[in-house]
């Protein structure tokens, strides 16, 4: 049977690693941090296309009983003036929508998914280095162990270790001009509608409120901060720092940002972010291929990392069970994948733009969201469905991508590689897909 390692226990691992186990493959999970690491950042905003990824492989219950609904996003200036609302994706037929999530919970979750579903999780496993043999591939962790398999999937995250092994001249993740920090309030109210995420485009700082269904309250804010601040700089911040520095930010603005900055619990954390705009390799043709943030971070204001991590793990386990070879199925995953991350990538960095506005782009700014956010609303989300619409029909064959991959991983785009509905697909036989060996190209 075909062994898979999959590097990286975060959102895009777990999940593959499930899709996997559906498709009859043995898939042994390496996670650098201990089972019980405290995760950056408090909550996520989980996307219908993301929920939808899940549900294709009947697992969305683990997530979907987690967080809140979030149904529409409404947009105030500095002022308090209203510059629109957006539905999330409500013209789904399936009804879904956007949830927050705590973070914490969405990662233990995802972990105990993955061990439901009968996988090996090892946690402390910090891969090292990874190197293709003869017969398969042979992954080394920096505690001096080693794990051999048939394929390698680096699922390890915006700093993978995978990418380099891959690509060693791969690019540098690029920093988001904006920091982040945020919290839940319990027993708080903030004015917003039920189920709104109220975002303000401050004067100086971009900062949101929600209520959530058990009477608190969740709050995020994207402090701009043109330069990467140097290592330990934040780090060092305390929690009177913050709650100072937000203050200040605010000051002046209409809203309820002071209350919310004085009312968190704490201690208030604030982190950089990056994106990963374009990795120009994402496998080595033959045996290790990255997904998620590990080949496409997108930076968080676009609110789709997640939710495009997932995807790439469902299309990627449909490539690997409907393609002839593995460098068939790399090819053909890139190629449906590629164009549709790099262009969320591109919004999400526009959006943190957006946040990051001086007074002349503010203006301008103002100016022309009002428009767009009522062109969105009045079509009901539908401009939105490519992104939150997009919907994976796990049964459905993927069609393998023509012609030889490029050894660049670019050549799959050019190829055309199309995802084509097969009325007459067959529902998965497990027994005869473990039976079958898939065939890495030496
Ligand atoms: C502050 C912040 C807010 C965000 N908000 C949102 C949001 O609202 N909505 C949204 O969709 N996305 C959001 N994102 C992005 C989202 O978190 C990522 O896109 C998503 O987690 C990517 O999933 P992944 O599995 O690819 O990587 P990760 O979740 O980063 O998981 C990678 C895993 O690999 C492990 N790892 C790393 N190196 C190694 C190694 N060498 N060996 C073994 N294991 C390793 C890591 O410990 C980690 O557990 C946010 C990100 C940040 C930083």
């Amino acid at each position: 049977m075909t062994k898979v390692l999959i590097i990286g226990g975060g959102i895009a691992g777990p999940t593959l690693a499930v899709a996997l186990t559906k498709i009859g493959l043995e898939v042994e999970l390496f996670e650098a941090q201990p089972a019980d690491a405290p995760q950056r950042g408090s909550w996520l905003n989980f996307q219908a296309n993301g929920l939808d990824a899940l549900r294709s492989i009947g697992v969305g219950h683990w997530v979907e009983e987690l967080g809140y609904p979030v149904e529409t996003m409404s947009f105030i200036n500095g002022r308090g003036k209203e510059l629109g609302r957006m539905p999330m994706a409500f013209r789904r037929p399936d009804g879904l929508s956007s949830r927050m999530v705590p973070r914490a919970e969405l990662f233990t979750a995802l972990a105990e998914m993955a061990r439901h579903h009968g996988v090996t999780v090892h946690h402390n496993k910090r891969l090292a280095s990874a190197r293709n043999t003869d017969t398969g591939v042979v992954a080394r962790f920096e505690d001096g162990t080693e794990a051999t398999g048939d394929l390698l999937v680096g699922a390890d995250g915006i700093h993978s270790t995978v990418r380099r092994i891959i690509d060693p001249a791969a690019p540098a993740p690029r920093y988001v001009p904006v920091l982040n920090a945020g919290e839940y309030i319990p027993d708080f109210s903030v004015p917003a509608d039920p189920h709104d995420f109220r975002m303000q485009f401050g004067t100086r700082a971009f900062f949101a409120w929600m209520n959530t269904d058990d009477g608190g309250a969740v709050w995020f804010a994207n402090p701009p901060m043109k330069q990467e601040p140097a290592k330990g700089v934040l780090s060092g911040m305390t929690d009177a720092d913050w709650r100072r520095w937000l203050h200040e930010l605010m000051d002046g603005d209409t809203g309820p940002a002071a209350r919310i900055i004085d009312a968190t619990p704490g201690p208030i954390h604030g982190f950089t972010t990056y994106d990963m705009p374009v990795v120009r390799r994402w496998h080595d043709g033959s045996r290790m291929i990255i997904i998620g943030d590990a080949a496409h971070a997108t930076s968080p204001a676009a609110g789709q990392g997640a939710s495009m991590s997932l995807e790439d793990a469902v299309i990627l386990a449909k490539c690997l069970r409907d393609c002839p070879s593995t460098a068939s199925a790399f090819t053909t995953y890139e190629s449906l994948r590629r164009e549709r991350v790099e262009k969320i990538v591109e919004n999400g960095h526009r959006s943190s733009s957006d946040k990051a506005a001086g007074p002349i782009m503010r203006v301008l700014r103002d100016a022309i969201l009002p428009g767009k956010f009522r062109a969105a609303a009045k079509d009901g989300g539908a401009s939105m469905m490519w992104l939150q619409g997009h919907h994976i029909d796990f049964e459905e064959r993927v069609v393998p991508a023509t012609g030889e991959p490029d050894s660049r991983g670019l050549g799959a785009r050019r190829l055309g590689a199309r995802r084509l509905c097969d009325s007459t697909t067959t529902r998965l036989d497990a027994s005869r897909l473990s039976a079958r060996r898939l065939r890495p190209v030496p």
